[in-house]
C-alpha cells in the first residue's frame, strides 16, 4: 500500500542542498549501474532495492516514495512487476523529476509460456511485454544512451563528462556483446535450460539461442509442477544438456532437483534484478556479472 498524501507534502529538500550532483534513483540494479556508470563522480545514484532483496514483489515504503519524489532523474524497467511506478509518478506530478522507462529504450517483445512452462494464471487474458530488457548487452547500449541524453539535458555543464563516460562504457557492453556472439558462434549447441523463472528472453532472441525453462520471467511460482520437472528433466538428458542454470536470489529448488536426476551442474545465470549486500560492498557491476555469465555460457553451450 502506498500511502501517498502523507509522505509527498514537504518533502525534504534538505538533500538538495548538501550536494551539487544530479539525484538518481533507479528501481533494480541494472538500472542503478547503467546510471552509476554515465554519471560518475558528477551524480549520486540511489539503488531503492535493498541489496538482497526480490525485486518482483518490491513496492517503496514512505522513506523511498519521498527519495524518488527529491529525484532529478528516476530510471526504471516500466514493466508488470513495477506496477507501482504510474500511480506513484502520476501523484508526484508536477515535479521535474526526469522519467527513464528501459522497457521504453528498446524495442519490446511479449513476455511468452514457451513449451513446457508452468503459466502464470493471473495475466492470462492480457498481453504482457517482458520487462527484462537490460538482459541484452546490445539493449542496454540503447538504455545508456538514454541516460547519457538525459543527463546531458538535465546537467549541461557537464555534458562532456557524460558524453565520454558513455562512450567509454559503450566499448565495454560492446566487447560483452562481442564476446557472446563469439561463444555461441564457436559452441556446440544452441539450447539453454533453466531450472528457474526465465528472464533472458531479450538474450536469446540477440544471439539466436534456444530455451527451455520453468516458469515466465516474473512469474511468483517457485515450485515446479511434476509436468514441469519431466520435461525439463528429459529434455536435459535427451539433448545431454551439460549445464542447468539458475537466476540470481533464487531458491535454487527446481534447478537442484534436474541437476539429481541428471547428473548436470547446475550454475548461476545472472539477470541484474539485484545483487547481494556482499557483492553490492565489493562494488560488483553490471559488466562483471554478465562477463560472469558469458563463462557460464561458454560451459553451457559446449
Ligand atoms: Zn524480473
Amino acid at each position: 500500500m502506498l500511502c501517498l498524501g502523507v509522505v509527498l507534502t514537504g518533502c525534504g529538500n534538505s538533500k538538495q542542498a548538501k550536494s551539487n550532483k544530479v539525484r538518481i534513483v533507479a528501481t533494480n540494479f541494472a538500472a542503478y549501474d547503467f546510471a552509476r556508470q554515465v554519471g560518475g563522480t558528477k551524480a549520486e545514484v540511489e539503488l531503492l532495492l535493498p541489496p538482497g532483496t526480490e525485486s518482483h514483489s518490491f513496492e517503496p515504503t514512505p522513506r523511498e516514495i519521498k527519495k524518488i519524489a527529491a529525484a532529478q532523474v528516476f530510471v526504471c524497467a516500466g514493466g508488470e512487476s513495477e506496477e507501482w511506478v504510474d500511480k506513484l509518478l502520476a501523484s508526484v506530478g508536477n515535479k521535474e523529476t526526469k522519467v527513464i522507462k528501459m522497457m521504453e529504450c528498446v524495442p519490446t517483445v511479449e513476455e511468452v509460456v514457451s513449451e513446457g512452462m508452468q503459466g502464470n494464471k493471473k495475466h492470462t487474458d492480457e498481453v504482457e511485454y517482458d520487462e527484462h530488457v537490460w538482459t541484452a548487452p546490445t539493449n542496454a547500449l540503447l538504455i545508456v544512451g538514454k541516460i547519457n541524453k538525459t543527463l546531458q539535458a538535465v546537467d549541461a555543464a557537464n555534458a562532456t563528462v557524460y558524453q565520454q563516460q558513455t562512450e567509454a562504457y559503450t566499448k565495454q557492453l560492446t566487447q560483452l556483446d562481442q564476446d557472446f556472439r563469439h561463444i555461441v558462434a564457436t559452441g556446440k549447441r544452441k539450447t539453454l535450460v533453466f531450472g528457474d523463472r526465465f528472464p533472458f528472453r531479450y538474450f536469446v532472441d540477440a544471439y539466436g539461442l534456444k530455451y527451455f525453462a520453468a516458469f515466465p520471467g516474473c512469474a511468483h511460482d517457485t515450485e515446479a509442477s511434476a509436468a514441469t520437472l519431466a520435461f525439463l528433466i528429459n529434455k536435459v538428458k535427451t539433448e545431454r544438456i551439460p549445464v542447468v542454470l539458475h537466476t540470481e536470489l533464487s531458491n535454487e529448488k527446481v534447478a537442484d532437483i534436474i541437476c539429481e536426476a541428471t547428473g548436470a551442474t547446475k550454475k548461476e545465470f545472472n539477470a541484474c534484478h539485484n545483487v547481494t549486500k556482499e557483492q553490492m560492498n565489493n562494488g560488483v557491476t553490471y559488466v562483471d556479472l554478465v562477463q560472469q555469465n558469458a563463462k557460464v555460457l561458454k560451459e553451457a553451450l559446449n
